[in-house]
């Protein structure tokens, strides 16, 4: 069920701004707002479910093949030294937007291991990143 005040839902809706990186029938990828380093991409469910346990499995495994068309766009264009990609359920866990997400990280040795900053990325280089990693996506 679609949430009014979900921030997700209203990103789907084209309601609320989002550096794009890539969308299909079942899901869309783009930089999370508050990255944690330079590259940090969501991938996100087009319906609203919101954990593993609500989300279908068709719509994972599409959440899947996403993971890993960014997964390579990150590699090819930032060439990061490690690629995190984890996805978080409950509010125990760490999950803090309830819209089943997963997350790719790009790491580089020795960084502290943050899952989530509060600390807003620069909409200029969100939007140049998206619109590079975009192209690398691989169709
Ligand atoms: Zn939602």
């Amino acid at each position: 069920m679609a949430s009014e005040s979900c921030i997700f839902c209203k990103i789907v809706r084209g309601e609320a701004p989002a550096a794009m990186v890539f969308e299909d029938e079942h899901t869309l990828a783009f930089m999370d707002i508050f990255p944690v380093t330079d590259g940090h991409t969501l991938v996100v469910t087009r319906e609203h479910a919101e954990n593993v346990f609500e989300a279908s499995r068709e719509v994972l495994e599409a959440v899947a093949a996403t993971a890993k068309r960014v997964a390579h766009a990150l590699r090819d264009t930032l060439a990061p030294e490690g690629l995190m990609v984890f996805q978080l359920n409950g509010a125990a866990a760490g999950q803090t937007v309830f819209h089943y997400h997963m997350h790719l990280m790009p790491r580089a040795a020795g960084e502290p291991l943050l899952l989530h900053t509060r600390v807003p990325g620069d909409p200029q280089r969100l939007a140049s990143l998206a619109e590079t990693l975009a192209r690398h996506v691989a169709r």
